[in-house]
C-alpha cells in the first residue's frame, strides 16, 4: 500500500477499494514501526489521524470528496496545528500547544486529509543535517549512520522510508530540496509568495516559503494544487490564479531550453555528484531539450549574504520568544532581566543563538549599512543574474547539493563547511525563485538529486519538467532495502 503514487490511492479510495481509516492505520502502524529508530516524527497524532479518516470516510461514501480526500500527510513541525504541541524541533517551544492552525494545515484539512503527525527538523529551521532538533537528530533511512539533509529532515527521513505518503517543508536557504536530494524525493520550494506562510513559525520572512515533499512529480503537483493561492492572512502571499498544476504534466520538452551555469558545476562539487546531475541532463538532451552553458556570476555572494539576511531576520523573528510572550520560561526569576536572559539561554540551542549574536550584530547602528543594506544589494545583484539568464533560457539545472547525505557529526565543529551544503540552493531562496529537486542516481548507495529552477511562478512548467523525466527514469520509484 506504501509504494502507490497519490492518484492510486485516491483511486482507491473513491472506489472503495481500501477506506481512509485503513489507509491510516497503515501508516500509523509503519511509524510506530520504524520510527523509533529513525526519529522522523516529533509528535504522532495518532487519535486525530484516525478521527479525520473516519470524517474522510464519510465523505467519500457521500460522494463529496475531493481528489486527496481521505489521504494521509506529515506536517513538518513547524506549522502550527490547533490543539497539537507546535516545537519547531525547539526546547523553546516544547510545550507550545498552537491555538490555530497554520493556513497550508488548513487547506489540507479542507481537502479532507489526515494528518499523521508532525516531523522532525533543525531547530528554527536553522541546519542542513537535522542535527540540531532538540528532540535529537533523524537518521537517513538510506544509510542510518548517515544524516537526512535539513532543516526539513524528518519528513525527508519519514518520506523516504513510506512513513506517509506525502509531506510538507519549508524552504528558507534549500530545506526542502537539499534533504529531497539526501532521501531521493521529489520536493519543491515555490516562488516565494505563492503559499502562505500565516502559521508557519517564521524563520527570515523575506525567504521562507513551504512546499511539498512527494515521490513524484505527480505528487508534488496534486499537493501543490491544494498549498497554494492567495492569503489575505500573510501580506506577502501574492494575489495570482492557481493553474491546475497536474493539467500541464505530459506537456512535450521539445524545444525546452536548460540553461547550465559553469559556475554549478566548479570547485566543492563531489565529482562524483557532478556525474549522476551530467548524465541526468544528457537525458533531457535525448528527451529533446536544447542546453545553454550560462553564468550566475554572483553565485559566490549567495552563502554570505545568506548568512547576513536570514540571521538578522531570524534575531528579530525570534525576539518574541522571551519567556513571557512565547516560549519556555525560567524557574524563580530574581527580576525581568534575568526572566529574559535564562528563558533565553535555555530555552535556545547553540547554532541558534549563533543565528541571532549574528543577526542582532548585523542590524546594530553603525553596522546596519556596511551588512543588512550590503546584503540586500547583493541579494538584487543575485537576482538580477536570474533574470538576464532567463532572457536566454526556460529552466536552469545544476546539484541540489554539492554531496550525497554525510556521516553524523562530520560538519558539526565546522560551521561554515555545514553552511556550503546550500551553496547551489540559497540564491534561489534570496531571488524569490522556484526550486525543485528530483532524484538523478545514486553514488555509493546513497541518493543524489538533480536541481531544476525556474523563473517566478513557473511551478507548473518545473513540475512538468520533472514529470516528464520520472517517465523516462525509475530513480524516484527506489525505496530503501529496509523499508520496502
Ligand atoms: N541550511 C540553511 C540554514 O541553515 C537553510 C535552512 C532552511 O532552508 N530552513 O539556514
Amino acid at each position: 500500500m506504501h509504494n502507490k503514487s497519490l492518484s492510486e490511492l485516491s483511486t482507491a479510495l473513491q472506489t472503495g477499494d481500501i477506506s481512509s481509516v485503513e489507509l491510516t492505520q497503515h501508516y500509523l502502524d509503519r511509524i510506530n514501526q520504524y520510527n523509533g529508530d529513525l526519529n522522523a516524527f516529533i509528535t504522532v497524532t495518532e487519535d486525530r489521524a484516525l478521527e479525520q479518516a473516519k470524517a474522510a470516510d464519510k465523505l467519500l461514501a457521500e460522494k463529496k470528496g475531493g481528489p486527496l480526500t481521505g489521504i494521509p500527510l506529515a506536517h513538518k513541525d513547524i506549522f502550527c496545528t490547533k490543539g497539537v504541541r507546535t516545537s519547531c524541533a525547539s526546547r523553546m517551544l516544547d510545550k507550545f500547544i498552537a491555538p490555530y492552525d497554520a493556513t497550508v494545515v488548513e487547506k489540507t484539512d479542507s481537502a479532507g486529509m489526515v494528518t499523521l503527525g508532525k516531523t522532525n527538523m533543525d531547530e528554527f529551521a536553522m541546519g542542513s543535517s537535522n542535527e540540531t532538533s532538540f528532540y535529537g537528530p533523524v537518521k537517513n533511512p538510506w544509510d542510518t549512520g548517515c544524516v537526512p539533509g535539513g532543516s526539513s529532515g524528518g519528513s525527508a527521513a519519514a518520506m523516504a522510508a513510506r512513513l506517509a505518503p506525502v509531506a510538507t517543508g519549508t524552504d528558507t536557504g534549500g530545506s526542502i530540496r537539499q534533504p529531497s536530494s539526501l532521501c531521493n524525493l521529489t520536493g519543491l520550494k515555490p516562488t516565494y509568495g505563492r503559499i502562505s506562510r500565516y502559521g508557519m513559525i517564521a524563520f527570515a520572512s523575506s525567504l521562507d516559503q513551504a512546499g511539498p515533499m512527494a515521490n513524484s512529480a505527480e505528487d508534488a503537483a496534486w499537493l501543490m494544487n491544494i498549498m497554494s493561492g492567495f492569503d489575505p492572512r500573510d501580506s506577502t502571499s501574492v494575489d495570482r490564479d492557481v493553474p491546475d498544476y497536474t493539467a500541464t504534466l505530459n506537456d512535450s520538452l521539445e524545444g525546452l531550453t536548460i540553461g547550465l551555469p559553469k559556475e554549478y558545476f566548479g570547485e566543492g562539487l563531489d565529482p562524483q555528484v557532478a556525474e549522476v546531475v551530467e548524465t541526468a541532463i544528457k537525458q533531457y538532451e535525448a528527451m529533446g531539450a536544447k542546453l545553454k552553458e550560462i553564468t550566475l556570476p554572483n553565485t559566490h555572494l549567495a552563502v554570505p549574504t545568506y548568512y547576513v539576511v536570514a540571521p538578522a531576520e531570524c534575531s528579530s523573528n525570534l525576539s518574541r520568544m522571551d519567556g513571557v510572550r512565547f516560549g519556555h520560561r525560567a524557574e524563580d526569576p530574581k527580576d525581568l532581566m534575568d526572566l529574559y536572559t535564562r528563558s533565553r539561554g535555555e530555552g535556545f540551542g547553540e547554532e541558534v543563538k549563533r543565528r541571532i549574536m549574528i543577526g542582532t550584530y548585523a542590524l546594530s547602528a553603525g553596522y546596519y549599512d556596511a551588512y543588512y543594506l550590503k546584503a540586500q544589494q547583493c541579494r538584487r545583484l543575485i537576482r538580477d543574474d536570474f533574470l538576464k539568464a532567463y532572457e536566454e533560457v526556460d529552466v536552469i539545472m545544476g546539484p541540489s547539493a554539492p554531496t550525497p547525505a554525510f556521516r553524523f557529526g562530520e560538519k558539526t565543529d565546522d560551521p561554515v563547511a555545514m553552511y556550503m551544503e546550500d551553496i547551489y540552493t540559497i540564491n534561489v531562496n534570496l531571488a524569490g525563485l522556484p526550486g525543485m529537486s528530483i532524484p538523478a542516481g545514486f553514488v555509493n548507495g546513497l541518493p543524489v538529486g538533480l536541481q531544476i529552477i525556474g523563473n517566478y511562478f513557473d511551478e507548473a512548467r518545473l513540475l512538468n519538467v520533472a514529470h516528464q523525466y520520472q517517465q523516462q527514469t525509475d530513480w524516484h520509484t527506489r525505496i530503501p532495502d529496509a523499508f520496502k
